[in-house]
């Protein structure tokens, strides 16, 4: 059997953590078993959709570099696979279900749905939902409501006695009762187009659909859409739910932990590889140890089997951890181009560069490197080249253990030993051999003349390294702020 597999979103959002890993697993499970990977527009929730949301799927697949084999733009054979398109199709079938008594018109007004459910509630029913009211018309009462000009809708005949299993690779069986299966659903609604349950299994035949693999909130799902792939006499898929993503704190992820749309994690400077590889890590692993991988490796060793059963934790801090990898591996082009985006944003950069700014944007691109997490922490880090606003706070000048007086001191004799020492040409080791002594002398740590040679240079107590800022400065400008910061703290 060759895999096919398909990713099905429903575009009412911006593409979320979740469904990106989602189509993760997808996509690296049918590369991996030589199989296909479909993307299908589950857009028949008109009242939810919106272009920017169908647009944000698409760019947010092209910027992971995932690629569908079917689907949408690149069609296939089993198109179109934008569900709105396929109307006729839902209607098709879900009229040979009611040929085959296993559907059936349903001509009751909203009203009259309203009182079943109201008089239910108040006589503590224990049944709850649609009363099959329209379960066993005759003919003639339906041409009686058909000519009213009544618009039925389609229901599901579920069945009152007996119970319904369906397997999930990583859950096992999970059987239920048919009569606590919501009682006969609509499948098709009056205005013509398929509830999601309808549209969902007629796709995922049609096109050929050999493994489900969705989040675990779709399995409540699961028996009815069982049900309806018997009622059909269809083949039912394999079915994988994939494990919840939580926050630490055990709680679904979401707004409350950080970023959820991918779009926000684009937008802070996270780079594809990162999110690839960790986000493929939420609820998969290979062998438990290993802990990088590329596109191209999970290409190839994606196994079904390694998806975790337990819940997954969504950790922040480890994704940083894996971007700051991912940023360090770059070369000082790449990152230029990276970071100049959000200098740009800032007004610090502009794109027409000349020859020494774009010099001056690769030494800046090499300093930063190390010190990202993020693309965007690039703002902070360097605007003391662009933007210069000095601390006027004396405290921020003074490291811990120091004193105001020492600290004038230090800053006086610290920023006269660096300039004249670069100005003759000493190397860095040197110079810093010689920055230890002072402190020594005046009876510091050695942050006592760092700190505030670092703040009256680079406006900030944390920045890029200090001979990195003051080649990127210059060395009249660095003097500059050395002087500057002086009259701060002696003022
Ligand atoms: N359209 C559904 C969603 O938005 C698809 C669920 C499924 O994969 O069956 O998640
Ligand atoms: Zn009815």
């Amino acid at each position: 059997m060759s895999v096919r597999v398909r990713y099905a979103p429903s575009p009412t959002g911006l593409q979320h953590i979740g469904g990106v890993r989602t189509a993760l697993f997808n996509y690296f499970f049918a590369k991996s078993s030589g199989g296909k990977f479909i993307l299908r527009v589950e857009d028949t929730d008109r009242e939810r959709y919106s272009d920017e949301s169908l647009q944000d799927l698409y760019d947010t697949l092209s910027w992971l570099g995932i690629k569908w084999d079917e689907g949408p733009v690149v069609g296939g054979p089993y198109g179109p696979y934008i569900q709105s398109e396929r109307s006729d199709i839902y209607r098709h079938y879900a009229e040979e279900l009611v040929k085959k008594g296993k559907a059936y018109y349903c001509y009751c007004s909203q009203e009259r749905l309203e009182k079943v459910r109201e008089e239910q509630i108040k006589n503590k029913s224990e049944y709850q939902g649609y009363d099959r009211h329209c379960a066993n018309l005759t003919e003639e009462e339906r041409l009686e409501y058909e000519k009213q000009g009544i618009k039925p809708v389609i229901r599901l005949r579920v069945p009152t006695e007996g119970k319904t299993t369906f397997h999930d690779v990583l859950m096992g069986d999970i059987t239920r009762r048919n009569r606590d299966i919501s009682p006969d659903p609509i499948l098709l609604k009056s205005d013509g187009f398929p509830t999601y349950h309808l549209a969902n299994v007629i796709d995922d035949h049609m096109m050929g659909i050999t493994h489900i693999m969705r989040a675990q909130e779709w399995i409540p799902s699961g028996p009815l859409h069982v049900l309806l792939y018997e009622a059909f006499g269809w083949e039912v898929p394999i079915y994988c739910h994939l494990p919840m993503v939580m926050g630490k704190d055990g709680q679904k992820l979401s707004k409350r932990h950080g970023s959820t749309s991918l779009r926000d994690f684009r937008e802070k400077g996270y780079l594809p590889e990162a999110i690839i590889n960790y986000v493929t890590l939420v609820g998969w692993s290979l062998d438990g140890s290993t802990e990088f991988f590329s596109k191209e490796d999970l290409e190839k060793c994606f196994r079904l089997e390694n998806i975790h059963k337990a819940p997954a934790v969504f950790d922040y801090k480890k994704l940083d951890w894996f971007n700051g990898y991912y940023i360090r591996e770059k070369s000082d082009e790449e990152i230029a181009a990276l970071i100049s985006p959000y200098l740009e944003k800032e007004g610090f950069i502009s794109p027409d560069m000349n020859g020494e700014e774009k010099e001056k944007l690769l030494r800046l691109a090499h300093a930063s490197k190390e010190r990202m997490k993020v693309l965007s922490d690039i703002v902070p880090l360097s605007s003391f080249i662009f933007r210069d606003q000095p601390v006027e706070d004396k405290a921020t000048y003074v490291a811990k253990g120091s004193d105001l007086e020492k600290t004038i001191t230090a800053l006086e004799k610290g920023g006269d030993l660096l300039i004249s020492s670069l100005k003759a040409g000493v190397v860095e080791k040197e110079i810093e051999d010689k920055l230890f002594s002072l402190s020594e002398e005046l009876g510091v740590k050695v942050n006592g003349v760092f700190q505030p040679l670092r703040v009256a240079i680079t406006n900030s107590t944390v920045s890029l390294p200090l001979f990195d800022s003051i080649s990127l400065l210059g060395l009249d400008e660095t003097e500059k702020r050395l002087k500057r910061g002086l009259s701060i703290i002696r003022s």
